[in-house]
């Protein structure tokens, strides 16, 4: 055999070996009989020498382990810990806030498929179903959002009191404090509804819910401040809000100026320990309202009256909002969404310590709870709003699309108008998929923080992609604002839910890969933890094994991107046949690649990553874009496999893995070694990228799903609150899909009796009696095909004011 041939029987056994992830003894041993083999064969010495040698030096560095650790390890380790990036306090707490799940496997490079069918989603309780079906049905229909917006700015007061009658804000609260104990599911499926009706009242819902002073008592309060708030917050007699943000800290709320220090004052008659403070916040949700304020702000004892440091940290405080000192009121104007919304400012407040969430424990302690809860409420509450959002497009967008006609025909059966409806489709499946999957963790006791920051950037992203989209089909009848257009308003709203709880470019720059890379890989954090310890020896000790199992781990990965890139999947091996199977195995691939490509990534950036955010951000792209597309396999397992949802599978999955494979692109183009982008692109895709995404005849078939009624439109849009009644919008929408077949037979009846000049053009009711004279229409088809030409006519019809009411009171 040529010399060429038994270097690649080398690279393929070597390869093989890597991509079974062999242990160092089998895989040395293997290697060793290859070259033997090669060496008898006819290779000739100067090649066979090297080789050897290659050999013998890899051999002893597998094997000889005081060597090794002395000579290799504590050299890796030392410019290890110069790469390690400067991490402050408050992002080591971030970095470290909630668990690891899901995302791991990810990492791994070969995700376990069959694992991820494993977790078996459940139906709501009996008493979750319950409230949905009778509060949550009976607030929906109360709940009419022109004129809360136009006319009230704010709720109507029996609104609120139903909210506090009917426990809104208790969802999570356990009963024994008078809350409902929900589950994430449940709280989720509350939000969704809400939001599908009015993002006014989705959102003072969900902020007690989530990460108002509820949330952290529960998981950090004392007994005394459990026992005291919680029953309150429960019923709404208190109702809270979060203070975190203000002039100066926005993103950066660890910088937050706001310091409270230790002294002794007046409290309840008596001379006690406590904190005199000063604060200014900003855009405080529910702040004009609120009647309770869990503040953060910075601690510091000067005088060292608690003991020990002066600088204590960020710290969280249960402020009743009636304490002398504390201002507010004022209302900000969120987009013309008129939830309360406000500044807040105190000045010389005393509050004893006992007020300080957790009592003396909690001191210092703040960013950690904020980050544990954040990691939490991330991946609910705005994931519900905005998937709520996207199922109303899906629905009633693509109903406006069937029966809205322009140049004689239902304008969704355009093509172009197609593409934007398959989009909404499309990205609404993958949005509930998502949204579910994380709720099923969440409920499982699981905190996934990078899946949650997934969660809140990309299922926002698609919202506002969502919206924009049903805009564009909606047109004039989604840019009229009035009580008719039940799009506009979500137009407006969408940059709120892009801004709040981690703002998104931050958020997709520095979070999802900054704290996956960290979090979810397999081996980082314990080297990093290794890496700082102390006492040498022992760092060397925990080092050690780590470098050698990243080093296969690593390698394995190499050989898999290959492997699978070069079979575009084929030989993962994965427990379902059929298009689900295949799906399984091209995320393998990708798996693997973005495995590969991230351990390259941070040996070639190091510490300067946090720095390199472009760079993190497109590996945050393809791992976000694996979870998603395992949320969609998910999904459709736990649904049963409709035939009927294969359509949105396929689009699903099809634009997942193409935004992969351009995240992937853009990487490469942009890496800062470009040879090596070249390598791992070859590497990766030695026969191309895994998907173009969704082809027009996908498209299509997603969008047919959108145009008439049918079980796979109704799963897609499952748990919005929907009406009948023709005096409202998405009623009319919800009475004229229903007959737009019917009523389509009927036209094309009429159209060809047009056509054919039995009768002649005129008005329409005029047409409808000369079509039954003449035979062409029976009059039952009459009756119902004016029925149906008179709820369009209102369908189409946009609302206009009388001139005067435009103008507005200058002393106002
Ligand atoms: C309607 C509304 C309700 C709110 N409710 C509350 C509340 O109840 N309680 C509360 O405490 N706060 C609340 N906030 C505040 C919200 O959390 C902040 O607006 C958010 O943290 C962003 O801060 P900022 O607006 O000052 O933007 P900035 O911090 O000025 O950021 C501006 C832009 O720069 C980006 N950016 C900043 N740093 C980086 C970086 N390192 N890398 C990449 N991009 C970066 C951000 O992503 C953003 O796009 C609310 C805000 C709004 C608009």
């Amino acid at each position: 055999m040529s010399a060429v041939l038994w270097l690649l029987v080398l690279l393929l056994v070597g390869s093989v070996a890597a991509y079974r992830q062999l242990a160092r003894t089998p895989a040395t041993a293997v290697m060793g009989a290859t070259l033997l083999l090669a060496t008898v064969g006819g290779l000739s010495w100067w090649l066979a020498l090297p080789l050897w040698l290659l050999w013998v030096a890899t051999a002893v560095l597998l094997h000889a382990d005081d060597w090794r650790r002395e000579y290799v390890t504590a050299r890796v380790l030392d410019f290890y810990r110069k790469q390690l990036p400067p991490l402050s306090d408050t992002e080591r707490e971030a970095m470290e806030a909630g668990n690891v799940w899901w995302e791991r496997e990810l990492f791994s490079g070969q995700p376990d498929w069959e694992r991820l069918s494993g977790f078996a989603d459940r139906p709501l309780r009996g008493d979750e179903q319950a409230f949905l079906d009778g509060p949550v049905e009976r607030l929906c229909a109360q709940l009419d959002d022109w004129r809360i917006t136009h006319v009230d700015a704010d709720l109507p007061p029996a609104v609120w009191q139903t909210l506090r009658d009917d426990g809104f804000f208790g969802l999570l609260i356990p009963p024994q404090f008078g809350g409902k104990g929900f589950s994430h599911r449940a709280h989720s499926a509350v939000v969704m509804k809400l939001a599908s009706r009015s993002v006014t009242a989705a959102i003072t819902v969900m902020v007690p819910n989530s990460l108002g002073p509820a949330e952290l008592l529960r998981h950090y309060g004392t007994q005394a401040q459990k026992d005291h708030y919680l029953p309150r917050l429960a019923s709404g007699q208190d109702i809270p809000c979060f203070a975190l943000t203000g002039p100066q800290a926005g993103s950066d709320a660890g910088a937050l100026p706001d310091v409270g220090v230790v002294c002794r004052g007046q409290h309840a008659g008596q001379e006690v320990l406590g904190v005199r403070l000063s604060f200014e916040k900003r855009y405080i949700t529910l702040g004009p309202v609120a009647t309770l304020i869990g503040l953060a702000f910075t601690l510091r004892d000067p005088d060292r009256l608690l003991g020990g440091a002066v600088e204590r940290g960020i710290t969280v405080l249960l402020l009743p909002a009636n304490t002398p000192g504390v201002g507010r009121g004022e209302r900000h104007l969120p987009l013309d969404v008129p939830f309360q919304n406000g500044p807040l400012h105190g000045r010389d407040v005393f509050a004893p310590l006992e007020w300080i969430i957790g009592g003396q424990d909690g001191i210092g302690r703040g960013w950690q709870m904020l980050f544990s809860c954040l990691s939490e409420g991330r991946g609910i509450s705005l994931p519900a709003l905005s998937t709520g959002v996207a199922k109303v497009a899906a629905r009633h967008t693509g109903a406006y699309a069937g029966v809205r006609e322009q140049f004689g025909l239902p304008i969704g059966r355009f093509e172009g108008v197609q593409e934007v409806l398959a989009r909404i489709g499309g990205h609404c499946y993958q949005m509930d998929a998502a949204r579910r999957l994380t709720l099923y963790a969440l409920d499982e006791g699981e905190r996934p923080a990078v899946v949650t920051a997934i969660l809140k950037y990309h299922l926002t992203e698609r919202g506002r992609r969502v919206i924009n989209d049903a805009m564009d089909v909606q047109a004039g009848s989604g840019i009229m604002l009035g009580p008719r257009n039940f799009m506009g308003r979500y137009y407006q709203i969408m940059p709120v839910a892009i801004t709040v709880e981690g703002a998104n470019i931050l958020t997709r720059s520095l979070i999802i890969f900054g704290q996956g890379a960290v979090r979810a890989h397999p081996y980082v954090l314990e080297e990093m933890q290794a890496a700082q310890e102390e006492d040498a020896d022992l760092a060397l000790e925990r080092f050690d094994p780590l470098l050698l199992a990243h080093g296969a781990y690593l390698l394995g990965n190499a050989a898999r991107s290959f492997w699978l890139g070069l079979s575009r999947g084929r030989l993962a091996q994965v427990p379902d046949d059929g298009p689900v199977g295949r799906y399984q195995q091209r995320l393998s691939w990708m798996s693997a690649a973005f495995a590969l490509a991230a351990d390259i990534t941070m040996l070639v950036v190091g510490g300067d990553l946090k720095r390199r955010e472009r760079l993190s951000a497109r590996l945050g792209d393809v791992l976000s874009e694996l979870y998603l597309a395992s949320a969609v396999l998910w999904r459709h397992g736990q649904q049963g496999q409709p035939a009927d949802d294969l359509p949105l599978l396929r689009w699903a999955m099809d634009d997942c893995l193409a935004r992969m494979a351009t995240a992937f692109d853009d990487l490469f183009a942009n890496y800062p070694n470009r040879a090596l982008g070249c390598l791992l692109r070859w590497l990766i895709f030695p026969t191309g990228r895994p998907s173009r995404g969704p082809n027009d005849a996908l498209g299509q078939q997603v969008a047919e799903l959108l145009l008439a009624p049918g079980e796979a439109r109704d799963r897609l849009t499952d748990g919005i609150y929907l009406t009948r009644d023709p005096a409202e919008a998405t009623g009319r929408l919800e009475l004229a899909i229903e007959q737009v077949e019917i009523a389509g037979l009927a036209q094309r009846k009429l159209r060809g009796a047009l056509k054919s000049g039995a009768l002649a053009a005129v008005a329409d009711q005029d047409v409808l009696a000369q079509a039954q004279a003449a035979g062409a229409l029976e009059a039952g088809e009459v009756a119902m095909l004016a029925d149906y030409q008179a709820l369009v006519r209102e369908i189409i019809a946009v609302d206009a004011f009388p001139a005067d009411s435009f103008a507005r009171d200058s002393t106002t």
